[in-house]
């Protein structure tokens, strides 16, 4: 199997996320991962040559310089997609009612500052369920990825522990065994009744996962240039389509830019930015010479279009 189409997402998550996650106080929080953070991949995504999707949640539209800035991702010829209203980690556990309003709100919102058509879903943290998938279709959406069947993410977002525990995993990860994963780790159609089963619903594009290592920035930044391109070569060998997915503030740091010490809870916020800008350059730079990089809303309605299509 050898993959032939990829994609490129950036989660574009606020810093106030980052001091929710690790319990601080978020006064100190700025909004350096849209001012600094979405410049930079949008840089770097010129330079390698393509497209991609930036994940935006709809209540940092409120942040001065952010509606300008959306545009300009637009006007990039980058895809805009829904990280819903106000990026509610409970979304699976808070009432349907809110749980529509974070989905179909966020939607709207994003659509009429990007001026753009929103047709992509991505919950945060992941979190997502059968109601969370019928309410995404239900407001509109084409395509969903939001599953990312990926044991050591889970542990690594637990904070500093998880993220040494990644790091240990650096050798034998590429290595190792994948059957930790239930749901499908290729594109495909969910159940209605079970985003992580196949089935006749939304299409899912799965953040991709090769040898038990995550095709995400911050594992880019803890693996490094030779462990990076080995974890993309494993995955360009073992998978039909590769997602990869960034947060903006991958291509931030705490020295480079000023931020808050208190950051450093995050390890890669200390890597120095051109040292991760290279890494990642490497990897999109093989992504774009292998394969066709391409928007997820793009593949999605060719998919549409051909729903016979096999991811291969
Ligand atoms: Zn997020």
């Amino acid at each position: 199997m050898r993959a032939k189409t990829s994609s490129v997402g950036v989660d574009v998550d606020s810093l106030r996320h980052y001091y929710r996650i690790h319990g601080l106080d978020e006064a100190n929080a700025t909004n350096a991962a849209w001012r600094v953070g979405v410049p930079r991949f949008m840089q770097l995504f010129a330079a390698v040559g393509i497209k991609a999707t930036f994940y935006c949640i709809a209540e940092d539209l409120d942040l001065p310089g952010n509606a300008e800035r959306i545009k300009a991702i637009v006007e990039a010829g980058h895809e805009v997609g829904n990280h819903t209203w106000h990026h509610s980690y409970a979304l699976t556990r808070i009432p349907a009612s809110e749980r529509r309003a974070e989905i179909a709100m966020g939607r709207r919102l994003l659509e009429s500052a990007a001026e753009a058509p929103v047709v992509g879903f991505r919950a945060p943290g992941y979190n997502t369920s059968a109601e969370v998938m019928a309410d995404v279709v239900a407001s509109g959406h084409t395509y969903d990825t939001s599953v990312f069947p990926c044991v050591p993410y889970y542990t690594a977002k637990a904070g500093v522990m998880g993220w040494m525990r990644l790091r240990g995993r650096q050798s034998r990860s590429i290595l190792g065994d994948p059957t930790v994963l239930a749901a499908p780790r290729d594109p495909y159609r969910a159940a209605v009744d079970d985003p992580h089963r196949k089935g006749d619903g939304l299409d899912v594009f799965p953040v991709s996962v090769a040898g038990g290592v995550p095709l995400i920035g911050t594992a880019f930044t803890a693996l490094g240039m030779a462990g990076s391109v080995a974890a993309l070569q494993a995955a360009l060998a073992l998978r039909r389509h590769i997602t990869v997915e960034f947060h903006a503030v991958d291509l931030i740091s705490i020295r480079d830019d000023g931020l808050d010490p208190m950051l450093g809870v995050q390890p890669d916020l200390k890597t120095p930015v051109a040292s991760k800008r290279r890494t990642f350059a490497r990897v999109l730079s093989i992504l774009r010479n292998r394969t066709r990089v391409e928007r997820l809303d793009v593949l999605a309605a060719e998919r549409a279009a051909r729903p016979g299509r096999r991811w291969s």
